[in-house]
């Protein structure tokens, strides 16, 4: 009988009895089928001759109490047999592309955060008591991470290879723990229920058991490779479709791409929160794309065509009007981020007039010429006029 028996081989269904039968029950079932599938009432039938074999394997374990508590242990023990699945415990790093700086020292963490529980925290599933999830399918935990994107990545849509970690069972010791070919013993202390009793007066309370430290299982002879942990680190990278036009803050969630499930349950969903790098130039407010552009004074007063970019497309030619004040906005249609349904947004364009620093002989008497024609205006006199006002 080796570890891998006592965790692939579920004896109580073999034997079609519950994981609570007395060794009477177990004993009356085992008779029955012993007989059924005997050899000598089979001739020749391999079939047949397996069942027997499987029988008498089983009943060879759970008819000797000893035996039958190591392999409740065993197979109660969080991430032995379950691990082969894919699952693996709580803690998940992720990483990404783009190499952003120093990940998870930016505010919020940012990729590379650790994140607990992505699969459902073996170690906190099915406490009190002995495990009942047996062999149900189990939906994939969700996985949730983050995504720092460039500007024109966002906008154009990117496939990102995203780096999952996750402590799964050892593969030599299948979570064990125990040398390969070794088994680890039932724990003396808690006998395998993974719990003590601690009485305080009238009150008795639960804690994982300290000699095993939750496990009902101890470890005389530690597989080398996980140092008797049982876990190791395992990666995979999946690939995660960013749709085209994500704006700073969204989270995108990719239906499947989470934990695997385990027994044929679906797998979870991944959920990306998305980062987006500023542009040097464009701004977003929406589905719009935000632009500022500097005017002289003329073109603002007099009016004129002034050319202007466009995110990742030729520039267009926009036309000021006369006397268009500072900070007014103008719109480019269909220049924007990409929606969904394919449209765009729109371009926005603020102009920002701006006043000459230095000035020439022929600027100084242009401005001059420019303020005595302004005929004696007072801007400020109403203004002065309402500050008296109570
Ligand atoms: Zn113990
Ligand atoms: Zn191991």
């Amino acid at each position: 009988m080796s570890t891998k028996d006592y965790l692939e081989k579920d004896y109580y269904k073999v034997l079609g009895v519950s994981k609570t039968a007395t060794q009477e029950e177990i004993k009356k079932s085992y008779r029955k089928l012993a007989r059924q599938y005997h050899p000598d009432a089979n001739k020749g039938d391999a079939d047949s001759e397996e069942k027997f074999k499987e029988v008498s394997e089983a009943y060879d374990v759970l008819s000797d109490d000893k035996r039958r508590k190591e392999y409740d242990a065993m197979r109660s023990m969080p991430g032995a047999f379950r691990g082969q699945q894919g699952g693996g415990f709580g803690g998940f790093d992720l990483g990404d592309l783009f190499g952003q700086p120093g990940a998870g020292t930016g505010p919020g963490g940012g990729a590379g955060e650790r994140i607990g529980d992505l699969f459902g925290g073996l170690f906190n599933r099915g406490t009190g008591g002995t495990r009942t999830t047996g062999r149900r399918p189990q939906r994939g935990a969700d996985v949730e991470t983050d995504v720092t994107l460039p500007f024109g990545r966002a906008m154009n849509g990117v496939t990102v290879p995203i780096k999952l970690t996750s402590e799964a069972a050892c593969k030599s010791c299948q979570g064990t723990g125990a040398r390969a070919g070794t088994m680890p013993r039932v724990c003396p202390r808690c006998e395998g229920t993974r719990f003590e009793t601690r009485n305080l007066g009238n009150f008795g309370f639960q804690e994982p058991c300290k000699e095993c430290r939750g496990r009902g299982l101890v470890v005389d002879d530690p597989c080398p490779t996980c140092k008797g942990s049982g876990r190791a680190t395992g990666t995979r990278t999946i690939q995660a479709r960013i749709p085209a036009g994500v704006a700073d803050g969204q989270k995108i969630r990719l239906k499947g791409k989470g934990a695997p499930g385990e027994n044929s349950g679906p797998n979870g969903d991944l959920y990306v929160n998305i980062k987006v790098r500023p542009h040097k130039v464009f701004g977003r407010t929406g589905d719009n794309l935000t632009l500022t552009v500097p005017v002289t004074f003329p073109e603002a007063a007099l009016g004129s065509e002034i050319k202007v970019p466009t995110f990742q497309g030729p520039p267009v030619t926009l036309r000021l009007p006369e006397g268009t004040p500072n900070g007014r906005t103008f719109r480019v249609k269909g220049r924007g981020a990409p929606r969904r349904d394919g449209t765009k947004g729109d371009l926005l364009v603020s102009v920002d007039v701006q006043i000459p620093q230095k000035l020439d002989d022929q600027t100084r008497e242009a401005l001059e010429r420019l303020r005595d024609a302004g005929g004696g205006d007072d801007l400020r006199s109403e203004l002065l006029q309402q500050a008296r006002e109570e």
